[in-house]
């Protein structure tokens, strides 16, 4: 393909970029830039995508700029913190991307537990500054997953059941808005603007800055137990997790074994259950809370230790790279026996360790926050399932896929809603389940006042109302 047919729009404003790019204080990448090729690279390898220009902003001046340029020359414009977007829409043939990556100035006041930081702050990196200070956030399970897109969306990690969702601390976020206007949204200011960024993800601006209220943490029991993969352990495993003190969340997985150092060399490969958590607390009595998952069945293989709590992520280490990624998820309220035997079913089908299927364990905290508090719906459900395949040569990719939509189809009559952070780009009615009625003609009515035209559309979009 030629430079001009993959890019029809860069005659027409290459000299309004030149403009922009002597005006702009910043890096302005745009195709056969040296860095250009690395910059577009997101953590979706099915994204392989040709923006018209990367804009590595720094300050939120500088984002508006960059707003403004993409409206006035009327280019699609999308936005990247972490890059780990599933759907990959933080990169985009022809649009003008803000790549917020390089803002990620990040600084904690210990004695009032507030952490200030740029969007392209990465859950692993607060997580290592806050314990610094005993304290930590509750983010996901990967650490190079970026708070930008991890906030907007809500946050769900291993901390979930004790503190809630990552969006339950937020305490107030700096936004550029359509217009380029500058805002901060907070309980007191801009109050319907704060209320949709809790969940609604990228529709209503451009976040510049986050300031969260961190928890309690210090040292937590954390680890991995492996049993066997079968119908009576995960029975067992969902009653005792699902009843276990708030102190406790896990995230479990079925899963071909992973050359894991602590699971003898015979098991790896075989068909197994995976169950990761972090106890918060006394990490003695945290023992005891974990000590019943043991007689569920004979462990193949576990780590188990007191530990900083972002020593967690050590666990998900592969998940930092960057692969071709399917996923299909869902909330369930109840997982009968039907579904956990479909679900063995269909990892045992699979041809590698890099397919699993996810169960998280919710309550807790995220159900304590009343549904309407915030833009992200189902709090009330017990159980989150995911369907979740990477693999790296692109050969694979078709049958990669069909394995993922053959297991969705058979789990998903168990399920309804979504997380819209787990959504790939699944389509209007996927985007309007993991929100529900209520909450999604709220949001396309915030989306009318801070965006009528639709600017910020490159994500799962909530049209205006
Ligand atoms: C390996 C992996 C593990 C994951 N684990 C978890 C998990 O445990 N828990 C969980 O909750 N989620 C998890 N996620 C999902 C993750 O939260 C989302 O993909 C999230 O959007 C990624 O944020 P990012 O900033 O890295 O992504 P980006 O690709 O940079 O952004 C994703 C989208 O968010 C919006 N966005 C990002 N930053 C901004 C901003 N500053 N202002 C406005 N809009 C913005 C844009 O619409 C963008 O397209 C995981 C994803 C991956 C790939």
């Amino acid at each position: 393909m030629t430079t001009a047919e993959r890019y029809p729009a860069l005659g027409r404003i290459a000299q309004a970029m030149d403009r922009l790019q002597r005006e702009l204080a910043c890096e302005v990448l745009r195709p056969g830039d040296l860095a250009y090729e690395q910059a577009r690279q997101v953590r979706q390898a099915l994204a392989d995508r040709y923006p018209l220009a990367i804009v590595r902003a720094r300050t939120a001046a500088q984002v508006a700029q960059a707003v403004r340029f993409a409206r006035e020359h009327d280019l699609p414009l999308a936005v990247r913190s972490g890059g780990h977007s599933i759907s990959g829409k933080s990169m985009a043939d022809g649009a003008v991307v803000v790549d917020l990556s390089g803002m990620d100035g990040l600084s904690i006041d210990p004695y009032d537990r507030v952490a200030v930081v740029g969007p392209g702050v990465t859950s692993g990196r607060l997580g290592w500054a806050a314990h610094e200070f005993g304290l930590a956030l509750s983010t996901g399970d990967v650490s190079s997953v970026g708070l930008g897109g991890l906030t907007l969306g809500g946050g769900i990690g291993y901390m979930v059941r004790m503190y809630g969702l990552t969006i339950d601390h937020l305490l107030s976020a700096q936004v550029v808005t359509a217009e380029g206007e500058v805002l901060t949204a907070s309980g007191e200011d801009h109050p319907d603007l704060f209320w949709a960024l809790r969940g609604g993800g990228g529709n209503f601006g451009i976040v510049t800055r986050l300031e969260y209220r961190l928890q309690p943490a210090g040292t937590v029991l954390g680890g991995a137990i492996v049993l066997p993969a079968t119908l009576a352990v995960l029975r067992g495993y969902l009653e005792w997790a699902s009843s276990a003190p708030d102190e406790l969340t896990t995230i479990s997985a079925l899963t071909h074994v992973p050359p894991m150092p602590f699971v003898p060399e015979p098991a790896h490969g075989s068909l197994a259950f995976v169950i990761s958590f972090v106890a918060v607390g006394d990490p003695g009595q945290a023992e005891a809370m974990v000590a019943p998952l043991r007689s569920l069945d004979e462990p193949i293989g576990e780590l188990v230790g007191p530990m900083p709590y972002p020593a967690i992520y050590q666990f998900s280490e592969e998940a930092t790279n960057r692969s071709a990624l399917a996923i299909r998820s869902m909330f369930a309220c109840e997982l009968p026996d039907a579904a956990l035997e479909t679900m063995i079913e269909h990892t045992a089908r699979a041809d590698s360790f890099m397919h699993m299927l996810q169960i998280r364990v919710l309550g807790g905290a995220m159900a304590r926050v009343p549904e309407e508090a915030t833009a992200f719906s189902h709090r009330d459900k017990p159980f989150m399932v995911s369907v979740l395949n990477e693999w790296h040569d692109p050969a694979q990719t078709e049958g990669q896929l069909a394995w993922t939509e053959a297991a969705w189809q058979a789990l998903r009559g168990y399920g309804s809603g979504v997380y819209v952070n787990f959504l790939e780009d699944e389509g209007d009615d996927r985007i309007r389940e993991a929100y529900g009625t209520e909450t999604y003609a709220r949001l396309a009515e915030v989306k009318r006042r801070y965006d009528p035209t639709n600017v910020f559309r490159l994500n799962q979009n909530v049209p205006p109302a």
